[in-house]
């Protein structure tokens, strides 16, 4: 018979076994479950009622079972089994990771009658450790290096991108201080960063140099971040360092290039400053000689000195153009401002191009008679000029040319349509850069690609806006709109 205190061990032993968080199942040597408790039906599915008496390979996944053996072996010689990881199948048939201690169950006579086990679901656990074990991975496939460090700069964890840029291994690392990587007139920004993190505050891509192994100085980005504990407390620093040693090698190249190239370009600026200025006073003379000369040559000659005078005229143009270049980079094209009648201009400007250019046809459209304005009537002049001779010039195969001029109360426009070889929608937003020909410098047209440079020049200066449409093989049209506000205030009496 049982006496009361052995009665209530027993009860408390069933209600310390039934409030474990671990399966314990006993069996017997043969492998026939005896007990089962609470958390062995949370963990494995089955009840007390269906799991006692049954073998124990109900639980076993058929490639565990000669574990179950090999167990059954160990205990019946007396022995514990150490806890071991292994997987069991519940009743709905997972897998499940466990934990499992097996001991031998001793009789009052000290006979091995069975075996208990404690299996402890180790399921959070290993999903932990895949997790660390995939952020390790990652970490340890960055081509940048990662460091962990606590507050105090000792060097806590060490990846192989920290190794490949400081030439220092893992084991080299860590426990040693920060201060290994840092070059000596810059151990002060440790002390700027680690302000920053203990104040909980991230350092982004800050430039710096650090020193690897072998002495060399390596450009980095370097980025810092706080590392927390459970609590949020902050525990120490997570840096992340970028070598852009071959970026900045290669922004140094490039800053050298565009050195260069500006030099360059400034000398070749400065060659056709020289070289049209140069060309522009033999030209003149060569004009004035012609001139006297028409003066007192009979009508056979004259023919003959026209024809030149008017290719020296064309040359003059040409050099004044390239000067006028000269002029716009230096930030120099002056503009004389006066009131003029814009409407007489164009008409008068069309007339010219009329003479110059006898087998076309220009039209003139628009009511407006007169038209004050207050602008450089030269330069504008200059504009209409280039914009008529482009028309003519990139219309071989049709003669008709028309110029509208309307107004608002604020602006005046001014369109130039010509029916000719158009422009191709993407040469379209270049044409108006310096030297820039849509047609190709090998077209039978002959330009040096900077009238309509000059004439954006011009038209801006103005306050104004210049642009083109344009359908290739239709024609194009040239649009300039300019602000009359300038004029109205200027006409004032000056104050
Ligand atoms: P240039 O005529 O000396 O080449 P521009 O600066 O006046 O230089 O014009 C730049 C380019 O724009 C021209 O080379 C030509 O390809 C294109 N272009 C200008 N006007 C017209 C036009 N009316 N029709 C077609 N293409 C034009």
């Amino acid at each position: 018979m049982m006496n009361t205190q052995s009665a209530y061990d027993l009860a408390m032993l069933a209600a310390i076994v039934n409030s474990s968080d671990d399966a314990i199942i006993s069996k017997t040597l043969d492998g026939h479950i005896t007990t089962w408790n609470a958390a062995a039906e949370r963990i494995l599915g089955y009840t007390e009622a269906e799991a006692i008496g049954q073998h124990i390979s109900m639980i076993i996944p058929k490639e565990h079972l000669p574990e179950e053996e090999r167990i059954i072996a160990h205990i019946a010689a007396g022995k514990r089994v150490d806890p071991f990881e292994t997987l069991r199948q519940t009743k709905d048939g997972r897998l499940i990771p466990l934990s499992i201690t097996v001991s031998p169950i001793i009789d009052a006579r000290g006979k091995i009658v069975g075996a208990s086990k404690i299996a402890r679901d180790i399921t959070e656990r290993k999903q932990a450790e895949e997790h660390q074990a995939r952020l390790a991975a990652i970490i340890n496939t960055s081509d940048d290096a990662i460091i962990g460090k606590t507050l105090q700069g000792i060097i806590t964890s060490w990846n192989n991108g920290a190794e490949r840029i400081f030439g220092y291994s893992e084991s080299e690392a860590l426990g040693k201080h920060i201060s290994l990587l840092i070059p000596q007139e810059r151990l002060n920004e440790e002390d700027h960063i680690i302000g920053n993190i203990a104040a909980g505050k991230r350092v982004d891509h800050f430039e710096t140099v650090r020193l690897a192994k072998d002495g060399r100085l390596i450009d980095i980005s370097l980025s810092v971040s706080p590392i927390t504990d459970h609590a949020g407390k902050i525990i120490g620093a997570s840096k992340i360092a970028r070598d852009i040693s071959e970026q900045k090698a290669a922004a140094e190249e490039i800053k050298q290039l565009y050195e260069q190239v500006k030099l360059l370009n400034d000398r070749k600026d400065e060659f056709i400053a020289v070289a049209s200025h140069e060309m522009r006073t033999p030209l003149t003379t060569m004009q004035a000689t012609l001139q006297l000369l028409r003066r007192i040559a009979g009508d056979k000659e004259i023919r003959f000195i026209d024809s030149s005078l008017k290719q020296v005229q064309k040359l003059s143009s040409l050099i004044n153009d390239l000067l006028d270049v000269t002029k716009i980079e230096a930030g120099k094209l002056p503009l004389n401002r006066e009131i003029f009648d814009l409407k007489k201009l164009v008409a008068e400007a069309i007339e010219l191009a009329g003479q110059s250019n006898p087998d076309y046809t220009f039209s003139l459209n628009g009511d407006i008679i007169e038209l004050p304005f207050y602008g450089d009537p030269h330069r504008l002049e200059q504009v209409l000029t280039n914009l008529l001779s482009n028309a003519v010039k990139y219309s071989p195969d049709d003669n008709r040319i028309e110029v509208t001029l309307s107004q608002t109360d604020e602006t005046v426009m001014l369109t130039i349509h010509d029916h000719g070889m158009g422009i191709p929608p993407d040469k379209l937003p270049l044409i108006f850069t310096r030297f820039y020909r849509a047609h190709g410098q090998l077209s039978k047209i002959a330009g040096l690609g900077i009238g309509l440079y000059i004439c954006a020049e011009i038209i801006s200066r103005h306050g104004g806006r210049i642009w083109a449409e344009s359908e290739p093989g239709l024609g194009s049209t040239f649009f300039c709109t300019l602000p009359k506000r300038e004029a109205n205030t200027l006409q004032q009496p000056a104050a």
